[in-house]
């Protein structure tokens, strides 16, 4: 039996409690806005649009100065590390232009995925070291929350019980040495929606690997009221055949979380994983919907589908900005509706409501 020496003193877990229920609230989820600059070039490719460090800041600073209406449905923002340190025309920086409203700043510290040698094409990902002295520069720069990704893949022959393992781990770790430096760690093991598996496979894999995540989590005493989970949803996988209904998608989530995920984590923010933006609302809002009890918020991470009518809308043309910061308010309110199981589809509204965002094996 391990001996207990605290890992936090009441105050820090105090602070850290407080900053994870303020970014999940009731109607408000996370804006994902931490595409590095590889993931950039995607999306700006599809827009035609030059990859260049103005071009992200410009883009970003659509999305950051969205008025008031962004108050009440965003409860965190995401920040890729060059984006903590850009500016907006006025020159304030844009931590404080999303601390001004009322918002908390997070940043993304992995560092990406490596390969697991001796794995079907698994993966770990990396990061941890000077991760703890980047943690202390990032709390010091505005940022109070942090997200950290490792992939999973469902085939017939993985997850693997050492990629399970391996990838709990490491977010343990990190989520440990986040909550040394006062930062709430979103914990976020995704398991990609690569395959043909349908969902009762993808409800199994998910409850293995999220077991595993919190019994490395107790491991490594991490203070779960001082944390946030950013799981998939529980769906069949993009090219299996059957479509299933948002209540099923909703039933099959909420029962693996249920199995899982204890009541003291404040808050379950969905990554939407290549969902089309409607798809990704009206499975939030039936999640919330969903007649099971759930002790935890349930609500939004999105990066994808919170963008990509807003990309499309702004198309690099500076006139297109204000086109732009609607589309982006508009899934948002969607999102917060959703959050709180109100969201009604009003139809495929927007420059890519509808469209998938799937993108094969996908990094961010
Ligand atoms: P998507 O919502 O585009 O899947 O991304 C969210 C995210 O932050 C993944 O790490």
């Amino acid at each position: 039996m391990p001996h207990e020496y605290p890992a936090l003193s009441p105050e820090q877990k105090k602070e850290l409690s407080e900053i994870a229920q303020k970014i999940v609230a009731p109607g408000k989820g996370i804006l994902a806005a931490d595409e590095s600059t590889g993931s950039m070039a995607k999306r700006m490719q599809q827009i035609n649009v030059e990859n260049t460090e103005e071009n992200r800041r410009f883009y970003r600073q659509i999305l950051f100065s969205a008025d008031d209406r962004m108050k009440g449905c965003i409860g965190g923002v995401i920040f890729f590390h060059e984006t903590l340190y850009q500016k907006n025309d006025a020159g304030q920086l844009f931590p404080k232009v999303i601390k001004d409203k009322g918002i908390v700043v997070g940043i993304k510290v992995d560092k990406g995925v490596v390969p697991l040698a001796g794995t079907n094409g698994e993966t770990t990902t990396q990061g941890l070291d000077g991760l703890s002295e980047r943690c202390a520069q990032y709390k010091k720069d505005g940022a109070d929350f942090a997200k950290w990704r490792c992939v999973l893949k469902i085939t017939p022959t993985t997850p693997s019980n050492l990629a399970i393992i391996e990838n709990a781990n490491v977010l343990a770790r990190y989520a440990s040495i986040c909550q040394q430096n006062g930062i709430v760690p979103i914990v976020e093991p995704e398991i990609l929606p690569d395959g043909d598996h349908d969902l009762k496979r993808c409800q199994y894999v998910t409850e293995k690997v999220l077991a595993a995540v919190y019994k490395a989590l107790s491991d490594h005493h991490v203070y779960l009221e001082g944390t946030l989970l950013k799981p998939n949803m529980v769906t069949a996988g993009h090219a299996c055949t059957h479509k299933y209904a948002p209540q099923e998608i909703a039933m099959a989530t909420v029962t693996a979380l249920r199995r899982t995920v204890p009541p003291a984590v404040p808050g379950v923010t969905f990554l939407s994983g290549g969902q089309s933006e409607e798809e990704a609302s009206m499975n939030l809002s039936a999640i919330n919907q969903c007649p099971l009890h759930k002790p935890w918020a349930l609500t939004f991470s999105y990066g994808r589908a919170l963008q990509a009518s807003a990309l499309k809308a702004w198309s690099g043309k500076k006139e297109n900005a204000k086109a732009a910061q609607e589309e982006y308010m508009k899934r948002a309110m969607n999102n917060s509706q959703a959050a709180v199981g109100k969201y009604v589809s009003t139809g495929d509204q927007g420059a890519a409501a509808g469209q998938s965002l799937f993108v094969a094996n996908h990094a961010y």
